[in-house]
């Protein structure tokens, strides 16, 4: 599907380089569909041109506006300069893929050509190893094939569940800001390891081991959270001590409330 597709990137920050690197190690993309371009920083430009050896002569904002699927990856406050300077060189036979956390899609449709395909995409920092947990939406002009289009590409990073623009800012409370909540949770998993006796070194590898098990066994039993837990959890055994302990402590509800405030404060600044 993306064979013969030209993808132009603004933006050559960490995210964009997330998700080339992601589309070439799955070649789902060849390095001459490629464009990019950044702002000041030239250097950077040049070290990701060399990085994944893209065509020099391509990167130019003229080959990226005219790109089949656009690619917008500058931060949010960066957005209205680029419409504003470069959304007139975009056509209706284009798509526009934006990652810019809290920029709604009608935003985004009032800066680009008439029926422009838009879509607005929620990734998370664990693009970084391709583990990225992506939430996709559709603007007012997408058609299955042009979302499929969209899948495909962010299916390099990760994987990717299309909702609804109303839910995007729950998406960020949850797998958002989501990666932070897992390092608290390692951080007072490592530290209570070392209270408990342990090396620094065996905590925080019995830690990660632990995490990644526990991730793997969602994944791949198919089964719900609360079944494996009961599963694991013996009556009178060491797990129940540990889990009334935390029940008493209310994680249930302090996770709760932190995936409500920061949905509320995306809102507060979308
Ligand atoms: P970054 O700061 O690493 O990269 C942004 C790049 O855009 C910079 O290199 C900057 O020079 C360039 N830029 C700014 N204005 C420009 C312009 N007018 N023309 C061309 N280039 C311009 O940021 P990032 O971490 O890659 O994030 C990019 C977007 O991705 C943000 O909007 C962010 O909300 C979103 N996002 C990032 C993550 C993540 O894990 N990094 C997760 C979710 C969403």
């Amino acid at each position: 599907m993306l064979q013969e597709r030209t993808i132009g990137f603004i933006g050559a920050g960490s995210m964009a380089e997330a998700i080339l690197a992601g589309l070439l190690r799955q070649k789902e993309v060849s390095r001459k569909q490629i464009s990019i371009i950044n702002r000041e920083d030239q250097e950077r430009l040049k070290e990701l041109t060399e990085r994944y050896r893209l065509d020099e002569t391509k990167q130019r904002i003229e080959t990226v506006a005219k790109s089949d699927i656009v690619i917008l990856a500058v931060k949010p406050k960066d957005v209205p300069e680029v419409l504003q300077t470069w959304g007139h060189l975009f056509s209706e036979d284009q798509m526009l893929l934006s990652v810019a956390a809290g920029i709604s899609t009608s935003l985004l449709e009032q800066h680009v050509a008439g029926k422009m395909a838009v879509i607005r995409v929620m990734p998370n920092t664990s693009c970084a190893v391709g583990q990225s947990a992506t939430a996709i939406c559709p603007g007012s002009h997408v058609s299955p094939e042009q979302l499929e289009t969209a899948r495909l590409i962010f299916r390099s990073i990760g994987s990717v569940i299309v909702v609804d623009e109303s839910l995007m800012d729950a998406v960020t409370g949850l797998s958002g800001s989501g990666p932070a909540y897992v390092y608290y949770l390692a951080e007072s998993l490592e530290a209570a390891g070392i209270s408990a006796g342990l090396s620094p070194e065996t905590s925080r590898a019995l830690t990660v081991q632990t995490l990644l098990g526990a991730s793997q066994m969602l994944l791949k039993t198919g089964k719900a959270a609360e079944e494996l837990r009961r599963e694991v959890t013996s009556p009178g055994g060491t797990t129940m001590a540990g889990l009334e302990v935390l029940d008493q402590y209310q994680l249930d509800e302090a996770i709760k409330k932190a995936v409500l405030r920061a949905k509320a404060r995306s809102v507060e600044m979308g």
